[in-house]
């Protein structure tokens, strides 16, 4: 008789719980090799001012060999974010002037979001509501909930009420079944939309009970976040497909535009196939909003528009998402092109994809 294994035997595998756990300190990216010792002290004054989580299905998908690793760097704290460029601010889409209620913001005369909580499952160092977004608080109370869907209720111009945080799928699929509920409830809401990166972040919280709560007679878009081909993981790719036999939801994908994750022609085109692969029409590339810390990942307009300018013809018209930007000022998402047709000489004159000259649109001043 011993006690405990062999000193020679393979270690047993950690139990599910431990093997399962989010990391959210610097010590626990450094311990998981994530990070370098070095970093410690950096990593964690950025932990302290702007939210870190990684979950297991995203430390999947890093490489950690690969310096350049175009997931770890949308994850992963980094000093540059303590510097605030010119020209960043905390809200950078101007959701604020916007709020008529808590957890609501009406910009569009035909639409509005609801920001039901303000938790992610992952916390993107790129992100245009980082000064908001966290796992504390944020959550609108029962009392605060009620106002927002009241407002929606007596606003009949909004016929589209969209879900988004935060992360909407981070809600109980109780609460959440409640919110698609009541809004569908609601005669003149003709879409509920909610956009989420649970199904590539953290596909294991899209469960049969969670797909259940988008039930609704009204049209239900998801309208999914990811920036990288890599992120369609076979256990992302069974998340979608959960949602899409669930029958409820259209599938639509979102994009940022970073530099160093998919800054390249190659990069986004793989990126767009493997969401129409994955059943994921691309809705939008935005480009980057100017939120605190956040420029080493801005890609110019001008290289923006050169890079879609390469795709066009090169891949399915179905591939082809809308370049936007957010206006600073608050006066919504205006399409940055390119365009293919300008008047000239009295007549309108068209690059036709499979012709046209190079270098029409080449990188500049952004
Ligand atoms: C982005 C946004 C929408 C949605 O805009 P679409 O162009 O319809 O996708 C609606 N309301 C606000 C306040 C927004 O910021
Ligand atoms: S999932 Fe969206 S809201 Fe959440 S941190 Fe990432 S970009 Fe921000």
């Amino acid at each position: 008789m011993f006690d405990g294994p062999p000193p020679d035997t393979v270690p047993a595998p950690p139990p599910p719980a431990r093997r399962g756990r989010t990391l959210r300190a610097a010590a626990e990216l450094i311990a998981a090799g994530l990070l370098p010792e070095a970093a410690r002290a950096e990593a964690e004054a950025v932990a302290a001012r702007y939210a870190v989580a990684v979950t297991p299905a995203v430390r999947r998908l890093m490489d950690p060999a690969d310096p350049a690793d175009p997931i770890a760097r949308q994850y992963l704290p980094d000093a540059a974010e303590l510097r605030t460029a010119p020209g960043e601010t905390a809200d950078p889409t101007a959701d604020a002037p916007f709020t008529p209620v808590k957890g609501v913001v009406h910009r569009y005369p035909d639409r509005a979001l609801l920001k039901p909580l303000l938790a992610c499952p992952v916390y993107c160092r790129f992100c245009f509501r980082r000064e908001a977004v966290g796992p504390d608080g944020g959550v609108l109370s029962e009392a605060e909930l009620d106002a927002a869907l009241d407002w929606f209720e007596r606003t009949p111009s909004v016929r589209e009420a969209i879900l988004t945080g935060g992360d909407p799928l981070m809600l109980s699929p109780r609460r959440l079944a409640r919110i698609v509920e009541r809004l569908s409830a609601v005669p003149h809401i003709e879409i509920v939309r909610l956009h989420s990166r649970v199904p590539v972040a953290d596909p294991g919280r899209v469960t049969p009970a969670l797909v259940r709560a988008l039930e609704s007679d009204r049209a239900v878009f998801l309208c999914v976040h990811a920036n990288h081909a890599r992120e369609f993981s076979p256990e992302a790719l069974e998340a979608l497909a959960r949602l899409r036999r669930g029958g409820a939801a259209s599938l639509l994908g979102q994009s940022v535009l970073l530099r160093g994750v998919n800054d390249s022609a190659d990069a986004l085109e793989a990126l767009f196939r493997a969401m129409l692969a994955a059943r994921v029409k691309p809705y939008y590339l935005h480009q980057l909003d100017r939120a605190p810390g956040t420029a080493r990942f801005e890609v110019p307009i001008a290289e923006g528009r050169a890079l879609l300018r390469e795709l066009r013809g090169r891949v399915s018209g179905l591939a082809w998402p809308t370049y936007v930007l957010d206006s600073p000022d608050g006066g919504g998402k205006a399409p940055l092109g390119p365009d293919f047709a300008r008047f000239e000489g009295g007549e309108w004159r068209v690059d036709a994809p499979l012709r046209r000259a190079a270098a029409a649109d080449a990188p500049g001043p952004g």
